[in-house]
């Protein structure tokens, strides 16, 4: 295809007091190596929160318009890139621009969507479910048969983890604000859901595990929870800090996290360099397609909503009342 390089599209503003509105931006350029996407759906997540305040800055040479993830349709094949039609239903991680009519992506980021997956579901799938396969499995090592324990267990990331924990023959435990939450965390696979406002995590930790503490936590959190962590982990446990929800700060004893050869890991999956970017989504596809395509894991929707209704979907996030993912269809 020819490129237009004055052409443009429809995507998300940041106006004033943050209020999001659709106005005009540069349509993205095809590169050889890439595919051009006409975005359907994007998701939100809570990046985009912080981001659209001036508190997450973007990384060097991505897309300042919101938006880390997107299903579609293949508009337009780059050079060099095979395997792939025009017509064909796709979905991505972005380093951002996810909140707009078209996306350039890597063809090696890009994912095809199973027939049984819509392409709502799509949506919101990548950035949710890439976090939980990068932090669960490649950074947290976790085994079949192994226990983890998962923060925020009805959020986007949450009820993924929570999905690919069971699928790959872990016991999994969960955390959420709610009995509501909590209802939805077992029936995702969680066979322990800890009410966070009303349980104490630690003592019911340790009695689902039998006193031998939980071999790895999935952590958005972080300072309410850091004393429980010291006390329901098992020896060579492993914390994957990948949020800071209930604050960064807490006072440190290494005493206990030296006794019991914890691990104390960080990471944020947005600005991971391309390459890795590219293994995690192999990787991801061989491990999660399957267990899609036969209906065993399936991306949590709390909701659609339309393009004129983009501040109302903020404003639901922020209240913390979503169950899974909320979905942006794009102009
Ligand atoms: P989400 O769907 O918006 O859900 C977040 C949920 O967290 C809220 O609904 C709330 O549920 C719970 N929560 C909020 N504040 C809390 C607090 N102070 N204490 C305990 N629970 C709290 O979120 P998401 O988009 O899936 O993201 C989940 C977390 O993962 C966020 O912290 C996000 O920044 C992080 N994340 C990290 C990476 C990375 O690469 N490091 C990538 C993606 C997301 P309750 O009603 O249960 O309290």
């Amino acid at each position: 295809m020819k490129n237009d390089e004055h052409a443009e599209m429809i995507a998300c503003r940041v106006g004033e007091e943050q209020k999001l509105y659709w106005g005009l931006w540069n349509k993205p350029a095809l590169k050889s190596g890439e595919l051009l996407v006409r975005i359907y759906a994007t998701a939100l997540n809570r990046a985009d929160l912080l981001q659209k305040r001036g508190k997450y800055p973007v990384p060097a040479g991505a897309s300042p318009i919101l938006g880390l993830e997107m299903s579609g349709t293949v508009e337009a094949i780059g050079e060099g890139v095979t395997g792939w039609n025009i017509g064909d239903r796709v979905c991505a991680l972005l380093p951002g621009g996810g909140y707009a009519q078209y996306a350039a992506i890597p063809s090696n980021m890009a994912m095809r969507v199973p027939d049984n997956m819509t392409l709502e579901q799509a949506a919101a799938m990548p950035e949710a479910y890439l976090t939980a396969f990068l932090n669960v499995f490649q950074l947290g090592r976790l085994q079949a048969g192994e226990s983890v324990l998962i923060h925020a267990g009805a959020s986007g990331v949450g009820t993924a983890a929570i999905q690919l924990a069971h699928a790959a023959g872990a016991r999994v435990a969960a955390t959420a604000g709610s009995e509501e939450k909590c209802g939805v965390i077992k029936q995702l696979g969680a066979e322990l859901a800890v009410n966070y406002r009303k349980e104490p995590l630690a003592e019911s930790v340790l009695q689902w595990t039998g006193q031998a503490g939980v071999h790895l936590v999935l952590d958005p959190v972080l300072a309410p929870y850091w004393k429980d962590h010291l006390q329901c982990m098992a020896m060579d446990g492993r914390l994957v800090l990948i949020g800071t929800l209930g604050g960064s700060k807490v006072e440190v004893d290494f005493m206990s996290v030296m006794l019991r050869r914890l691990q104390i890991i960080g990471s944020t999956l947005r600005g991971l360099p391309l390459e890795r970017k590219a293994r995690l989504t192999a990787d991801f596809v061989s491990f999660a397609m399957p267990r899609f395509e036969a209906g065993q894991c399936m991306p949590v929707v709390d909701s659609v909503w339309q393009p004129d209704q983009i501040n109302e979907a903020h404003g639901r996030m922020e209240r913390n009342e979503n169950v899974g993912k909320l979905v942006l269809i794009v102009p």
